[in-house]
């Protein structure tokens, strides 16, 4: 992929805000005018994985759902291979959990026991960090594995929620803060 000229302000223009969705008070961050346009989302995966060549990184993990879609593409333009954390009870073999708090209850994420070689060198995408529950929880899986964290990368940083508090220690990349 020839890397396009895109700024992370064009990408941030793209970017939908949805007040009041799925609820009231939530202002949803709609990342799918950027996957339309093949200029942004290429540019989308070149500012995610630009510290990065072929053969740095061993695989991408990504968050289920929309996570999927970023580390997918960044798992093919490096080389890397390709690895699902999913909203238990959707993966088929067997897996380690992690549970987060929510605002109103808890969610739980799973990986398959066997997804990485212990040692394995990992990018850990995610299209959004909000409060940093999610992404916290899918480090400590990659750690259950014995994976090697190289960057957790969002496409969106909320700053105002502070999420990067619970990621300390981790290199954290954002494109574009709000
Ligand atoms: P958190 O665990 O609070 O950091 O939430 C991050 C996860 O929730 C990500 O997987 C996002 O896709 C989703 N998310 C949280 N807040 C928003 C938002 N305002 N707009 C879009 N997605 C969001």
């Amino acid at each position: 992929m020839i890397p396009p000229a895109v700024t992370p302000a064009d990408i941030e223009k793209a970017i939908r805000n949805v007040p009041d969705f799925p609820k009231p008070g939530i202002q949803f961050k709609d990342i799918t005018p950027v996957l339309a346009d093949a200029r942004l989302f290429a540019g989308a995966i070149h500012q995610l994985t630009k510290d990065f060549k072929p053969g740095m990184v061993d695989a991408v993990v990504g968050i289920d759902a929309r996570g999927f879609i970023f580390a997918a593409a960044a798992a093919l333009h490096l080389q890397a291979g390709f690895i699902p954390v999913r909203k238990k009870g959707k993966l088929p073999y067997q897996t380690h959990e992690e549970s987060y708090d929510l605002e109103y209850g808890s969610n739980s994420i799973a990986i398959h026991i066997d997804a990485v070689a212990p040692g394995s060198r990992v990018l850990l995408i995610d299209d959004l960090l909000a409060t940093g529950g999610t992404a916290a929880a899918a480090a400590a899986l990659l750690k259950k594995v014995g994976a090697e964290i190289l960057e957790i990368s969002f496409l969106i940083e909320l700053g105002f929620l502070d999420g990067r508090k619970k990621l300390a220690g981790y290199p954290v990349r954002s494109i574009v803060c709000y």
